[in-house]
Protein backbone atom coordinates (compact mmCIF):
# COMPACT_ATOMS: atom_id res chain seq x y z
CA UNK A 1 0.00 0.00 0.00
CA UNK A 2 1.57 3.48 -0.45
CA UNK A 3 1.43 6.41 1.66
CA UNK A 4 1.71 10.22 1.30
CA UNK A 5 4.34 12.59 3.27
CA UNK A 6 2.76 16.26 3.55
CA UNK A 7 6.22 18.03 4.69
CA UNK A 8 5.64 21.23 6.77
CA UNK A 9 8.36 22.36 9.04
CA UNK A 10 10.94 19.63 8.43
CA UNK A 11 11.96 20.63 4.98
CA UNK A 12 14.66 18.26 4.84
CA UNK A 13 15.66 14.40 4.23
CA UNK A 14 18.43 13.61 6.93
CA UNK A 15 17.22 12.87 9.96
CA UNK A 16 13.28 12.67 8.95
CA UNK A 17 11.93 10.63 10.96
CA UNK A 18 7.97 11.18 9.41
CA UNK A 19 9.89 10.18 5.89
CA UNK A 20 11.88 7.06 8.02
CA UNK A 21 8.66 6.13 9.62
CA UNK A 22 6.73 6.64 6.53
CA UNK A 23 9.12 4.91 4.18
CA UNK A 24 9.29 1.81 6.50
CA UNK A 25 5.86 1.57 6.30
CA UNK A 26 4.91 1.64 2.80
CA UNK A 27 5.83 -0.17 -0.63
CA UNK A 28 5.17 3.11 -2.21
CA UNK A 29 5.96 6.75 -0.96
CA UNK A 30 5.13 10.06 -2.32
CA UNK A 31 5.71 13.48 -0.75
CA UNK A 32 3.93 17.29 -0.81
CA UNK A 33 4.00 20.31 0.02
CA UNK A 34 1.20 22.68 0.43
CA UNK A 35 1.10 26.98 -0.03
CA UNK A 36 -1.10 27.84 2.44
CA UNK A 37 -2.75 31.67 1.59
CA UNK A 38 -4.14 32.32 4.76
CA UNK A 39 0.06 31.88 6.31
CA UNK A 40 0.62 35.09 3.75
CA UNK A 41 -2.44 37.04 4.27
CA UNK A 42 -2.40 40.33 6.21
CA UNK A 43 -2.94 40.36 9.95
CA UNK A 44 -5.32 42.99 11.73
CA UNK A 45 -2.37 45.07 11.96
CA UNK A 46 -1.80 45.76 8.77
CA UNK A 47 1.39 43.65 7.92
CA UNK A 48 1.44 40.39 6.67
CA UNK A 49 1.28 37.26 8.59
CA UNK A 50 4.30 35.77 7.02
CA UNK A 51 6.47 38.41 5.53
CA UNK A 52 9.10 38.34 2.46
CA UNK A 53 12.17 37.00 4.19
CA UNK A 54 10.95 33.92 5.56
CA UNK A 55 8.83 33.22 2.30
CA UNK A 56 11.40 34.00 0.16
CA UNK A 57 13.83 31.12 2.71
CA UNK A 58 10.67 28.52 2.59
CA UNK A 59 10.48 28.96 -1.08
CA UNK A 60 13.90 28.12 -1.51
CA UNK A 61 13.85 25.42 1.06
CA UNK A 62 10.95 23.74 -0.56
CA UNK A 63 13.01 24.28 -3.83
CA UNK A 64 16.13 22.37 -2.57
CA UNK A 65 13.60 19.45 -0.91
CA UNK A 66 11.96 19.08 -4.66
CA UNK A 67 15.35 18.35 -6.30
CA UNK A 68 16.73 16.13 -3.13
CA UNK A 69 13.51 13.92 -3.55
CA UNK A 70 13.78 13.99 -7.62
CA UNK A 71 17.27 12.57 -6.92
CA UNK A 72 15.97 10.02 -4.71
CA UNK A 73 13.46 8.91 -7.38
CA UNK A 74 10.17 10.77 -6.41
CA UNK A 75 8.49 14.07 -7.17
CA UNK A 76 7.88 17.20 -4.44
CA UNK A 77 4.29 17.66 -5.74
CA UNK A 78 3.48 21.42 -4.71
CA UNK A 79 -0.39 22.65 -3.75
CA UNK A 80 -1.83 25.92 -3.27
CA UNK A 81 -4.58 26.31 -0.84
CA UNK A 82 -6.30 25.40 2.51
CA UNK A 83 -4.03 22.32 3.17
CA UNK A 84 -7.01 20.30 4.39
CA UNK A 85 -8.83 20.04 1.21
CA UNK A 86 -5.52 20.10 -0.77
CA UNK A 87 -3.61 17.45 0.69
CA UNK A 88 -7.24 14.97 1.37
CA UNK A 89 -7.67 15.61 -2.79
CA UNK A 90 -4.30 14.65 -3.09
CA UNK A 91 -4.39 11.00 -1.05
CA UNK A 92 -7.66 10.47 -2.95
CA UNK A 93 -5.85 10.82 -6.54
CA UNK A 94 -3.05 9.14 -5.27
CA UNK A 95 -4.95 6.54 -3.66
CA UNK A 96 -2.52 6.52 -0.57
CA UNK A 97 -4.05 4.41 2.27
CA UNK A 98 -2.07 6.93 5.07
CA UNK A 99 -0.89 10.64 5.21
CA UNK A 100 2.58 10.96 7.47
CA UNK A 101 3.30 14.73 9.37
CA UNK A 102 5.59 15.95 11.62
CA UNK A 103 3.01 17.23 14.54
CA UNK A 104 2.90 20.66 16.00
CA UNK A 105 1.96 21.98 19.10
CA UNK A 106 0.56 25.62 18.77
CA UNK A 107 -3.00 25.85 17.81
CA UNK A 108 -3.02 27.16 14.04
CA UNK A 109 -1.00 24.03 13.31
CA UNK A 110 -3.10 21.92 15.09
CA UNK A 111 -6.44 23.10 13.71
CA UNK A 112 -5.07 22.20 10.43
CA UNK A 113 -4.14 18.88 11.41
CA UNK A 114 -6.73 17.65 13.10
CA UNK A 115 -9.87 18.55 10.56
CA UNK A 116 -6.91 16.76 8.00
CA UNK A 117 -7.43 13.42 9.94
CA UNK A 118 -11.00 13.79 10.20
CA UNK A 119 -11.08 14.64 6.39
CA UNK A 120 -9.08 11.15 5.90
CA UNK A 121 -10.92 9.64 8.13
CA UNK A 122 -14.26 10.33 6.48
CA UNK A 123 -12.80 8.50 3.56
CA UNK A 124 -11.53 5.37 5.29
CA UNK A 125 -7.71 6.82 5.13
CA UNK A 126 -5.46 7.31 8.05
CA UNK A 127 -3.29 9.81 9.45
CA UNK A 128 0.22 9.77 11.68
CA UNK A 129 1.84 12.25 13.09
CA UNK A 130 5.24 11.97 13.99
CA UNK A 131 6.96 13.91 17.10
CA UNK A 132 10.27 15.00 15.87
CA UNK A 133 10.89 19.17 16.53
CA UNK A 134 12.92 19.04 19.90
CA UNK A 135 16.38 17.96 20.78
CA UNK A 136 14.74 15.52 23.79
CA UNK A 137 11.51 13.02 22.54
CA UNK A 138 8.17 14.25 24.23
CA UNK A 139 8.27 10.99 25.38
CA UNK A 140 11.82 10.81 26.61
CA UNK A 141 10.96 13.61 29.13
CA UNK A 142 11.13 13.01 32.61
CA UNK A 143 7.61 13.80 33.47
CA UNK A 144 4.40 14.46 32.19
CA UNK A 145 3.07 17.04 30.24
CA UNK A 146 0.83 18.53 33.27
CA UNK A 147 4.04 18.77 35.61
CA UNK A 148 6.22 20.33 33.05
CA UNK A 149 8.53 22.55 35.40
CA UNK A 150 7.53 26.57 34.80
CA UNK A 151 11.17 27.29 35.53
CA UNK A 152 13.43 26.51 32.47
CA UNK A 153 16.68 25.45 34.93
CA UNK A 154 14.27 22.70 36.79
CA UNK A 155 13.48 21.70 33.31
CA UNK A 156 16.85 21.55 31.46
CA UNK A 157 17.83 19.70 35.13
CA UNK A 158 15.63 17.77 34.65
CA UNK A 159 16.36 16.42 31.30
CA UNK A 160 20.05 16.30 30.98
CA UNK A 161 20.29 13.95 34.10
CA UNK A 162 17.57 11.80 33.26
CA UNK A 163 17.12 11.58 29.25
CA UNK A 164 19.30 11.36 26.43
CA UNK A 165 19.27 12.36 22.83
CA UNK A 166 18.26 9.52 20.74
CA UNK A 167 20.46 8.99 17.96
CA UNK A 168 19.93 10.53 14.12
CA UNK A 169 17.03 8.09 11.74
CA UNK A 170 18.75 6.39 9.37
CA UNK A 171 17.34 5.52 5.90
CA UNK A 172 18.02 4.74 2.58
CA UNK A 173 15.29 6.36 1.23
CA UNK A 174 13.49 5.69 -2.57
CA UNK A 175 10.11 7.47 -3.18
CA UNK A 176 7.74 6.94 -5.79
CA UNK A 177 6.77 8.95 -8.81
CA UNK A 178 2.99 9.40 -10.31
CA UNK A 179 3.02 10.35 -13.65
CA UNK A 180 -0.37 11.50 -13.90
CA UNK A 181 -0.76 13.91 -11.47
CA UNK A 182 -0.01 17.36 -11.86
CA UNK A 183 3.43 18.25 -9.46
CA UNK A 184 3.06 22.15 -9.81
CA UNK A 185 5.80 24.80 -9.67
CA UNK A 186 6.45 26.32 -6.70
CA UNK A 187 5.19 30.05 -6.15
CA UNK A 188 6.96 33.27 -5.90
CA UNK A 189 7.36 35.86 -3.05
CA UNK A 190 5.51 38.09 -5.44
CA UNK A 191 2.77 35.19 -6.39
CA UNK A 192 1.98 35.12 -2.85
CA UNK A 193 1.36 38.56 -2.32
CA UNK A 194 3.92 39.59 -1.04
CA UNK A 195 6.81 42.43 -2.32
CA UNK A 196 9.86 41.47 -3.40
CA UNK A 197 12.98 42.06 -1.62
CA UNK A 198 16.52 43.65 -2.25
CA UNK A 199 19.49 42.46 -0.47
CA UNK A 200 21.08 44.69 1.91
CA UNK A 201 24.59 43.74 2.12
CA UNK A 202 24.64 44.80 5.66
CA UNK A 203 22.98 42.25 6.96
CA UNK A 204 24.87 39.36 8.94
CA UNK A 205 24.58 36.82 6.55
CA UNK A 206 22.97 35.75 3.25
CA UNK A 207 20.42 33.14 5.01
CA UNK A 208 19.41 30.71 1.81
CA UNK A 209 17.03 28.17 2.47
CA UNK A 210 17.49 24.58 2.44
CA UNK A 211 19.34 21.44 3.97
CA UNK A 212 22.30 22.36 1.92
CA UNK A 213 22.95 25.48 2.65
CA UNK A 214 22.43 24.74 6.51
CA UNK A 215 25.33 22.24 6.38
CA UNK A 216 27.32 24.68 4.40
CA UNK A 217 26.32 27.53 7.50
CA UNK A 218 27.14 24.32 9.99
CA UNK A 219 31.03 23.59 8.08
CA UNK A 220 31.70 27.14 8.21
CA UNK A 221 30.64 28.04 11.51
CA UNK A 222 31.78 24.48 12.90
CA UNK A 223 34.59 23.14 11.11
CA UNK A 224 36.08 26.10 8.74
CA UNK A 225 35.81 28.63 11.09
CA UNK A 226 36.23 26.84 14.67
CA UNK A 227 34.01 29.55 16.10
CA UNK A 228 31.93 27.18 18.37
CA UNK A 229 35.17 26.99 20.70
CA UNK A 230 34.62 30.52 21.95
CA UNK A 231 30.62 30.88 20.95
CA UNK A 232 29.62 31.73 24.77
CA UNK A 233 32.04 34.73 25.00
CA UNK A 234 30.58 36.03 21.77
CA UNK A 235 27.03 35.06 21.81
CA UNK A 236 25.88 38.16 23.28
CA UNK A 237 27.22 40.12 19.68
CA UNK A 238 25.32 42.62 17.64
CA UNK A 239 27.61 42.95 14.30
CA UNK A 240 28.89 39.86 11.66
CA UNK A 241 28.47 36.48 11.18
CA UNK A 242 29.81 34.56 13.63
CA UNK A 243 29.23 35.78 16.93
CA UNK A 244 26.76 33.20 17.14
CA UNK A 245 25.38 30.53 15.23
CA UNK A 246 22.90 31.72 12.96
CA UNK A 247 21.25 28.45 12.79
CA UNK A 248 17.38 29.46 13.57
CA UNK A 249 16.07 30.06 10.28
CA UNK A 250 17.45 26.61 9.04
CA UNK A 251 15.81 24.70 12.57
CA UNK A 252 12.51 26.87 12.17
CA UNK A 253 11.74 25.74 8.81
CA UNK A 254 13.33 21.94 9.67
CA UNK A 255 16.50 21.88 6.75
CA UNK A 256 17.98 20.60 9.87
CA UNK A 257 16.92 19.16 13.19
CA UNK A 258 18.75 20.01 16.82
CA UNK A 259 19.03 16.57 16.83
CA UNK A 260 21.51 16.62 14.04
CA UNK A 261 23.33 20.05 15.42
CA UNK A 262 23.65 18.18 18.57
CA UNK A 263 25.60 14.99 17.35
CA UNK A 264 27.80 17.67 15.13
CA UNK A 265 28.48 19.31 18.51
CA UNK A 266 29.45 16.01 19.99
CA UNK A 267 31.48 15.17 16.75
CA UNK A 268 33.13 18.43 17.99
CA UNK A 269 33.97 17.69 21.70
CA UNK A 270 35.64 14.80 20.03
CA UNK A 271 37.53 16.18 17.52
CA UNK A 272 38.50 20.04 18.25
CA UNK A 273 37.72 20.81 21.76
CA UNK A 274 35.11 20.39 24.48
CA UNK A 275 34.60 23.82 26.73
CA UNK A 276 31.44 25.71 28.24
CA UNK A 277 31.02 27.16 24.61
CA UNK A 278 30.47 23.57 23.66
CA UNK A 279 28.21 23.10 26.24
CA UNK A 280 26.68 26.47 26.15
CA UNK A 281 25.47 25.24 22.41
CA UNK A 282 23.35 22.76 23.72
CA UNK A 283 22.30 24.70 26.67
CA UNK A 284 20.52 27.46 24.06
CA UNK A 285 18.92 24.40 22.37
CA UNK A 286 17.11 23.46 25.08
CA UNK A 287 16.16 26.66 25.45
CA UNK A 288 13.69 26.04 22.41
CA UNK A 289 13.07 22.29 23.68
CA UNK A 290 11.73 24.49 26.44
CA UNK A 291 9.45 26.73 24.84
CA UNK A 292 8.03 24.40 22.44
CA UNK A 293 7.05 22.14 25.53
CA UNK A 294 5.19 24.96 27.11
CA UNK A 295 3.23 25.33 24.50
CA UNK A 296 2.27 22.15 24.41
CA UNK A 297 1.59 22.21 27.97
CA UNK A 298 -0.07 25.91 27.67
CA UNK A 299 -1.77 25.40 24.39
CA UNK A 300 -3.55 29.20 23.39
CA UNK A 301 -2.56 30.82 26.76
CA UNK A 302 0.89 31.12 24.24
CA UNK A 303 -1.53 34.10 22.80
CA UNK A 304 -3.62 35.52 25.70
CA UNK A 305 -2.65 39.18 26.77
CA UNK A 306 -2.30 38.22 30.55
CA UNK A 307 0.00 35.18 29.41
CA UNK A 308 0.71 32.09 31.12
CA UNK A 309 1.37 33.77 34.55
CA UNK A 310 -2.58 34.88 34.25
CA UNK A 311 -0.50 38.48 35.13
CA UNK A 312 -2.37 41.71 34.01
CA UNK A 313 0.42 44.38 32.53
CA UNK A 314 0.55 46.80 29.99
CA UNK A 315 -2.07 47.25 27.17
CA UNK A 316 -1.60 50.70 24.99
CA UNK A 317 -2.45 49.96 21.49
CA UNK A 318 -0.81 53.36 20.60
CA UNK A 319 -0.27 53.29 16.88
CA UNK A 320 1.65 56.16 17.03
CA UNK A 321 4.33 54.92 19.05
CA UNK A 322 3.99 51.07 17.81
CA UNK A 323 4.92 52.72 14.11
CA UNK A 324 7.86 54.50 15.18
CA UNK A 325 9.03 50.95 16.81
CA UNK A 326 8.49 49.44 13.92
CA UNK A 327 10.19 51.92 12.19
CA UNK A 328 13.10 52.25 14.15
CA UNK A 329 12.44 55.70 14.76
CA UNK A 330 11.93 55.90 18.27
CA UNK A 331 15.14 58.09 18.99
CA UNK A 332 16.73 55.22 21.05
CA UNK A 333 19.19 54.69 18.92
CA UNK A 334 19.91 50.82 20.24
CA UNK A 335 16.30 50.18 19.89
CA UNK A 336 16.20 51.73 16.42
CA UNK A 337 19.36 50.67 15.02
CA UNK A 338 18.04 46.64 15.81
CA UNK A 339 14.60 47.57 14.06
CA UNK A 340 16.26 49.04 11.10
CA UNK A 341 18.21 45.40 11.09
CA UNK A 342 15.30 43.75 11.47
CA UNK A 343 13.17 45.63 8.57
CA UNK A 344 16.24 45.08 6.13
CA UNK A 345 17.16 41.83 6.84
CA UNK A 346 14.64 39.81 8.49
CA UNK A 347 17.29 39.07 11.00
CA UNK A 348 17.99 40.84 14.62
CA UNK A 349 20.54 38.92 17.49
CA UNK A 350 18.97 37.37 20.65
CA UNK A 351 19.99 40.68 22.54
CA UNK A 352 18.54 43.20 20.37
CA UNK A 353 15.74 40.88 20.83
CA UNK A 354 15.53 41.39 24.20
CA UNK A 355 16.05 44.67 23.58
CA UNK A 356 13.21 46.03 21.68
CA UNK A 357 11.14 43.84 23.14
CA UNK A 358 11.24 45.02 26.63
CA UNK A 359 11.39 48.94 24.95
CA UNK A 360 8.09 48.49 22.93
CA UNK A 361 6.23 46.56 26.85
CA UNK A 362 8.11 48.54 29.95
CA UNK A 363 9.03 51.97 28.29
CA UNK A 364 6.35 52.15 25.71
CA UNK A 365 4.12 50.21 27.53
CA UNK A 366 2.54 48.50 24.54
CA UNK A 367 0.69 45.17 24.09
CA UNK A 368 3.47 42.93 23.47
CA UNK A 369 1.09 40.64 21.30
CA UNK A 370 1.85 43.49 18.68
CA UNK A 371 5.17 43.33 18.77
CA UNK A 372 5.33 39.49 18.61
CA UNK A 373 2.98 40.04 15.74
CA UNK A 374 5.02 42.35 14.22
CA UNK A 375 7.97 39.75 14.73
CA UNK A 376 6.13 36.66 13.40
CA UNK A 377 6.14 38.55 10.25
CA UNK A 378 9.45 39.66 9.82
CA UNK A 379 11.81 36.96 11.41
CA UNK A 380 13.24 35.05 9.06
CA UNK A 381 13.41 32.38 11.61
CA UNK A 382 10.03 33.01 13.26
CA UNK A 383 8.86 29.63 15.31
CA UNK A 384 5.71 30.41 17.16
CA UNK A 385 6.95 28.33 20.08
CA UNK A 386 10.01 30.52 20.71
CA UNK A 387 8.88 33.81 19.19
CA UNK A 388 5.65 33.91 21.80
CA UNK A 389 7.62 32.04 24.36
CA UNK A 390 10.27 34.58 24.39
CA UNK A 391 8.28 37.43 24.35
CA UNK A 392 5.88 36.82 27.45
CA UNK A 393 8.88 36.28 28.63
CA UNK A 394 10.07 39.59 28.42
CA UNK A 395 7.18 41.11 29.24
CA UNK A 396 6.64 39.49 32.54
CA UNK A 397 4.30 37.37 31.66
CA UNK A 398 5.52 33.84 30.99
CA UNK A 399 8.40 31.98 32.62
CA UNK A 400 10.51 34.48 33.81
CA UNK A 401 11.26 33.31 37.67
CA UNK A 402 12.18 36.66 38.57
CA UNK A 403 9.16 39.71 38.67
CA UNK A 404 9.43 42.98 36.93
CA UNK A 405 12.72 42.22 35.38
CA UNK A 406 13.96 45.41 33.34
CA UNK A 407 16.34 45.89 30.44
CA UNK A 408 17.70 49.60 30.68
CA UNK A 409 18.82 50.09 26.69
CA UNK A 410 20.90 52.55 27.22
CA UNK A 411 22.85 50.87 29.45
CA UNK A 412 22.89 47.76 27.62
CA UNK A 413 23.81 49.71 24.74
CA UNK A 414 26.99 50.73 26.42
CA UNK A 415 27.99 47.21 27.75
CA UNK A 416 27.09 45.67 23.98
CA UNK A 417 28.14 48.50 21.66
CA UNK A 418 30.53 50.87 23.82
CA UNK A 419 31.70 52.74 20.62
CA UNK A 420 28.06 53.01 19.01
CA UNK A 421 29.73 50.66 16.06
CA UNK A 422 26.42 49.02 15.71
CA UNK A 423 23.90 51.57 15.93
CA UNK A 424 26.30 53.63 13.12
CA UNK A 425 26.16 49.90 11.09
CA UNK A 426 22.42 50.41 10.97
CA UNK A 427 22.19 54.48 11.30
CA UNK A 428 24.75 56.03 10.19
CA UNK A 429 24.01 59.85 9.85
CA UNK A 430 22.25 60.16 13.22
CA UNK A 431 23.96 60.64 16.00
CA UNK A 432 25.33 58.29 18.34
CA UNK A 433 25.93 60.81 21.29
CA UNK A 434 21.62 60.83 21.60
CA UNK A 435 21.36 57.58 22.99
C1 LIG B 1 11.50 38.62 21.79
C2 LIG B 1 12.23 37.42 21.23
C3 LIG B 1 11.70 36.75 20.12
C4 LIG B 1 12.35 35.62 19.59
N1 LIG B 1 11.80 34.98 18.51
C5 LIG B 1 12.41 33.86 18.02
C6 LIG B 1 11.84 33.14 16.92
O1 LIG B 1 10.78 33.46 16.40
N2 LIG B 1 12.54 32.06 16.44
C7 LIG B 1 13.71 31.64 17.02
O2 LIG B 1 14.29 30.67 16.55
N3 LIG B 1 14.22 32.28 18.08
C8 LIG B 1 13.62 33.37 18.60
N4 LIG B 1 14.19 34.03 19.67
C9 LIG B 1 15.37 33.43 20.34
C10 LIG B 1 16.75 33.89 19.86
O3 LIG B 1 16.81 35.29 19.84
C11 LIG B 1 17.12 33.34 18.49
O4 LIG B 1 16.92 31.94 18.47
C12 LIG B 1 18.59 33.60 18.17
O5 LIG B 1 18.86 34.98 18.23
C13 LIG B 1 18.89 33.07 16.78
O6 LIG B 1 20.23 33.30 16.44
P1 LIG B 1 21.29 32.12 16.39
O7 LIG B 1 20.73 30.98 15.61
O8 LIG B 1 22.55 32.69 15.95
O9 LIG B 1 21.32 31.69 17.92
P2 LIG B 1 22.48 30.97 18.77
O10 LIG B 1 22.84 31.87 19.89
O11 LIG B 1 23.56 30.48 17.91
O12 LIG B 1 21.70 29.74 19.41
C14 LIG B 1 21.61 28.46 18.78
C15 LIG B 1 20.16 28.06 18.66
O13 LIG B 1 19.57 27.93 19.96
C16 LIG B 1 18.20 28.36 19.93
N5 LIG B 1 18.01 29.50 20.82
C17 LIG B 1 18.93 30.40 21.22
N6 LIG B 1 18.38 31.28 22.08
C18 LIG B 1 17.08 30.93 22.20
C19 LIG B 1 15.99 31.45 22.95
N7 LIG B 1 16.10 32.52 23.76
N8 LIG B 1 14.80 30.85 22.83
C20 LIG B 1 14.63 29.77 22.01
N9 LIG B 1 15.63 29.24 21.31
C21 LIG B 1 16.83 29.81 21.40
C22 LIG B 1 17.91 28.77 18.49
O14 LIG B 1 17.33 27.68 17.82
C23 LIG B 1 19.29 29.08 17.94
O15 LIG B 1 19.39 28.94 16.54
C24 LIG B 1 13.55 35.18 20.20
C25 LIG B 1 14.08 35.87 21.29
C26 LIG B 1 13.44 36.99 21.79
C27 LIG B 1 14.04 37.70 22.97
Amino acid sequence: MSGLVWFRNDLRINDNVTLANAFAAHEKLYAAYCFDPKGFERTQLGFPKTGSYRAQFIIEAVEELGKRIEELGGQLIIRCGDPVEQISLLADELNVECVWTSQEVTSEEVYVEERLEEELWKKHKRMEKVWQSTLYHLEDLPFPMSKLPDIFTLFRKGVEKESSVRPLAEHSLRLARCETIEVSKIPTVAELGLEALAEDTRGVLGFEGGEKSAWNRINDYFWDGLHLSSYKNTRNGLLGANYSSKFSPWLAAGCISPRQIYHEVKRYERQITKNSSTYWLVFELIWRDYFRFVAKKYGNRLFYAKGIKNKALYSSKDQVAFQSWMDGNTGQLFVDANMIELKQTGFMSNRGRQNVASYLVKDLEIDWRWGASYFESMLIDYDPCSNWGNWQYVAGVGNDPREDRYFNVSNQAERYDPKGAYVNHWLSGRTVGSI
